[in-house]
């Protein structure tokens, strides 16, 4: 479409988070980084699921998958999971420390 060729990506993907945004039935929270069992508030079909995308604070968004069900879900972390937010950096200036000699 021509009128889509003065947007940036930026734009495509503040669009694509406010019809998720929109699309959302429920808000599920889970540990961040561990695989966990959620129950569908819609049909209350049981499944696994993980959420390990970054930064933390960014939600996440899927489908049931219960293909009967179009329930649409925002997945957030809880705050429960293991271990401060700021783990990774500080493990990762230790091996930078190594990596000098
Ligand atoms: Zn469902």
């Amino acid at each position: 479409m021509v009128s889509d060729a003065g947007r940036t990506a930026a734009d495509a993907r503040h669009e694509t988070r406010r019809r998720r945004e929109q699309r959302t039935d429920a808000v599920l929270k889970l540990p961040f980084g561990e695989r966990v069992t959620l129950e569908c508030p819609e049909c209350g079909q049981a499944f696994e699921t993980i959420i390990a995308s970054e930064p933390r604070t960014s939600p996440s968004f899927d489908s049931c998958p219960n293909w009967n069900c179009d329930a649409f879900f925002k997945f957030r972390s809880d705050g429960t999971e293991s271990g401060p937010a700021d783990a990774v950096s500080s493990r990762q200036a230790g091996l930078a420390q190594f990596s000098d000699d």
